[in-house]
């Protein structure tokens, strides 16, 4: 133990010795964190520091991803912040980033998928979930598996469950109708399920079907080049067939949709404009819409397999999912997460409610779609048209929703709207509040009032809990004080 070691693990010991705010029962209060924030500051110590500064009760500790969105330490580029270790995990640092599994792996739940090697490397052998559900326990303190549908491309046999694009080519995403995939998620959920005292399992796939990735509909992203879309694998073939789908059909009208967005972004504008170019396709060609339906029909499949899966296991085991911020930008995102189907397999929704990113990525949606579908429509405008049928009041303009982000009143009404929705079942709202989530240097950063309005306004509408996202490893203690503060001020704690 080196002398550092030494002082962390002796002010942890000290801190352990005080009583930590009592978690209140009543609500959820969430904190995402990866593996390597227990590693680097104490598992007491880190959560002696949620219980004080924002009455932490549920960690949703990332188990399993690939993805530094909410693994591994700060991004690159971006400030580190006032605790954890003062450096990046890049390439050549201690504990490089690579991603996979923070837990032991258990080989007999693997039998069906030949996706068996994904144990990340860089923190040996570590168990985040041996580590920490103990501790937790004794604080009363929930722990929720929290993993995500992100991938890379050098993992052993991962080429026979990704898809296929429209080029025949494979993408970097696994198909959730290929049963190696599957069987790989059903066999997740259930080691979680029967290795550890979890209380929960939440995933998430922040992606979608190939006619919104052709128009481009989503935050930080573009118009798709048609050969990439996907997926046209043999099992989404078989599955539309078997759904009265003709696939030459669905295949010829992507074609069809890739000309036009690959002429839409040469500036060369359709002789009738652009909104009517895209309703002509899908009425020449409705495979398009069934093509994207397939795909959605086919997560939420995968949501219930896995819900049944887990309570098939043990029912007390909450189950539920994160749903993508893009359902607060793209109407089209938005119609898919029905969420009087959704509450079927969900014991909660983190629905994701990001405020201060969100202005920086409501303007990339905006410019995506604007260089398609809505080519022929003023961005001011058509931020304006998105306002009105998203049913968002008082955002400020384009040019000025990067450098202010959303408002409280943004989370308000997104949590009212979800609220209302799922109103008469079971399933519990938990909205995604931003905490540091990085912005580009120029824009929006998170501050303590900021996060304060918006946890206040998620319970002002009535959620059931808040969500503090993404990770611990790029929150400012300052910042996670504000959600606290909230919490305090409404006399949940
Ligand atoms: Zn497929």
């Amino acid at each position: 133990m080196d002398r550092r070691d030494f002082i962390q693990t002796a002010a942890a010991g000290a801190l352990a010795t005080m009583s930590p705010a009592a978690p209140p029962a009543s609500k959820t209060i969430g904190l995402q964190v990866g593996a390597v924030s227990f590693l680097d500051e104490g598992v007491e110590k880190a959560l002696d520091e949620f219980q004080r500064d924002a009455y932490v009760n549920t960690l949703f500790a990332a188990t399993f991803t690939y993805g530094r969105g909410i693994a591994g330490r700060q991004t690159p580029g971006q400030p580190l912040p006032d605790h954890g270790r003062q450096e990046y995990d890049t390439a050549g640092n201690a504990n490089a980033f690579h991603g996979g599994s923070y837990t032991r792996t258990h080989p007999q739940y693997y039998k069906d998928t030949v996706i068996q090697d994904f144990r990340a490397p860089e923190l040996g052998d570590y168990d985040v979930l041996e580590a920490v559900v103990p501790a937790a326990r004794r604080r009363g303190m929930k722990t929720i598996c929290w993993f995500e549908d992100v991938w890379r491309r050098d993992i052993p046999n991962i080429e026979q469950a990704q898809e296929k694009q429209l080029d025949g080519r494979n993408s970097t995403n696994l198909c959730f109708n290929n049963p190696n995939y599957r069987n790989w998620l059903l066999g997740t959920a259930e080691d979680y399920a029967r290795s550890y005292e979890i209380d929960g399992i939440m995933w998430g796939s922040a992606r979608q079907g190939a006619f919104a990735q052709a128009l481009g509909a989503a935050h930080e992203s573009a118009p798709r080049n048609p050969a990439t879309l996907g997926c046209f694998c043999q099992h989404c073939e078989r599955k539309a067939k078997d759904r009265g789908v003709d696939v030459a059909r669905a295949r010829a009208g992507f074609k069809a949709l890739g000309d036009f967005t690959t002429a839409a972004q040469q500036g060369k504008r359709p002789v009738d404009g652009y909104y009517v170019a895209v309703w002509r396709l899908m009425l020449r060609y409705p495979e398009l819409l069934a093509w994207e339906m397939l795909w959605t029909d086919s997560l939420r499949e995968t949501y219930s397999a896995m819900y049944n899966k887990v309570k098939s296991v043990k029912p007390s085991i909450g189950v539920g999912w994160h749903i993508w911020h893009n359902n607060s930008f793209s109407p089209i995102y938005r119609a898919e997460q029905d969420l009087s189907e959704l509450s079927k397999y969900s014991d909660f929704l983190k629905m994701v409610m990001y405020h201060n990113c969100g202005g920086e990525r409501m303007a990339t949606y905006i410019a995506s779609v604007g260089r398609t579908l809505y080519g022929d429509v003023p961005h001011q405008e058509l931020l304006d048209f998105h306002y009105r049928v998203l049913d968002y009041t008082q955002e400020k303009s384009l040019a000025e929703i990067p450098k202010a982000g959303f408002s409280a009143n943004y989370v308000y009404e997104e949590a009212k709207r979800a609220r209302e929705a799922l109103n008469g079942t079971k399933t519990q709202l938990w909205p995604g509040i931003d905490i540091d989530i990085p912005t580009a240097q120029t824009n929006a950063r998170s501050t303590p009032d900021g996060t304060k309005e918006a946890v206040a306004a998620a319970f002002r509408a009535g959620s059931d809990g808040v969500l503090l996202s993404r990770k611990y490893s790029e929150m400012k203690l300052g910042n996670l004080r504000g959600a606290g503060a909230a919490i305090r001020e409404l006399g949940l704690a």
